[in-house]
């Protein structure tokens, strides 16, 4: 049985789509999707040496090997264009997720790929913006725990009016009107306009255990008398103050 996360991941992969999962470890995503005939065909992408083994035997164990592709490589490099339809990437920083992807759309690897299914452990904010520099549209998002930590799962796809809806999706129009814009879109970005238009428990479950880190690294620069400490602080506690701001007006 999968793990809530991977569930929440494997949920939002279209039937029938060959899919391609970076940073496979031991390729559970993909056996998995295999197993239950939701894709065909499945590659796994593994940088390192042990967890490509891994993702190999996993797929042997599994009598899978004639339908999932083990292959060791960085980021989307293992990929030819129109090998996959879906890319999945999960269980890794919102910054190398971003670089994975800016390196890969550089070289071609997204041509033919039409969703993708992100699940970063930090940084979700990096995310939403490549999505939206990049012209793809964030259709969904969750927010679930699992053994006491808290995961977002983003599922994006490449439409024509991307821009558009885009732009829809980045207005807040539940967000205080007194914001410049640009903070709206800031804080869109941040906690997931999605997950702002339709808020679960969890979603402010995390944002009071992030408040609560704020307010630590907040005090520990009280007490520094290092010249930048002021500033950084003054920062920080108009982030708090922002976030504060957003979860008391959410619908
Ligand atoms: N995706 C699985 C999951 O969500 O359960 C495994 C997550 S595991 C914590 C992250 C994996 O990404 C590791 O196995 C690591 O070797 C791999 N990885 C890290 N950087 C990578 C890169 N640039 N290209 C491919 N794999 C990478």
């Amino acid at each position: 049985k999968l793990s809530k996360r991977l569930q929440g991941i494997a949920d939002y992969v279209s039937p029938g789509s060959k899919i391609a999962d970076i940073g496979s470890d031991h390729a559970m995503l993909p056996v998995y999707l295999l197993q239950i005939d939701k894709c065909p065909a499945a590659i796994a992408g593994e940088l390192n040496a042990g967890p490509y083994e891994a993702a190999k035997k996993q797929g042997a164990d599994a009598g899978l090997s004639n339908r999932l592709t083990v292959r060791q490589g960085d980021g989307l490099q293992v990929l030819q264009p129109g090998e996959a339809d879906t890319v999945t990437i999960a269980g890794m920083g919102g910054s190398l997720m971003s670089e994975i992807l800016e390196a890969g759309h550089a070289a071609g690897k997204l041509e033919g790929v039409k969703e993708l299914v992100l699940q970063p452990n930090v940084g979700e904010e990096i995310v939403r913006e490549w999505l939206l520099e990049h012209g793809w549209y964030l259709e969904a998002e969750s927010i679930l725990e699992e053994d006491g930590k808290i995961y977002e799962i983003m599922h994006a796809v490449r439409i024509s009016e991307a821009d558009i809806r885009n732009a829809n999706l980045y207005e807040g129009e539940f967000l205080p009107a007194v914001l410049p814009n640009e903070t709206k879109i800031k804080l869109l970005k941040k906690m997931g306009p999605h997950l702002l238009r339709n808020p679960k428990p969890v979603l402010y479950k995390k944002w009071r255990h992030e408040l609560n880190k704020l307010e630590r690294i907040c005090d520990q620069l009280a007490g520094s008398d290092l010249a930048e400490s002021a500033h950084k602080q003054a920062l920080f506690r108009a982030e708090i103050k922002a976030v504060e701001e957003v979860l008391q007006c959410l619908p």
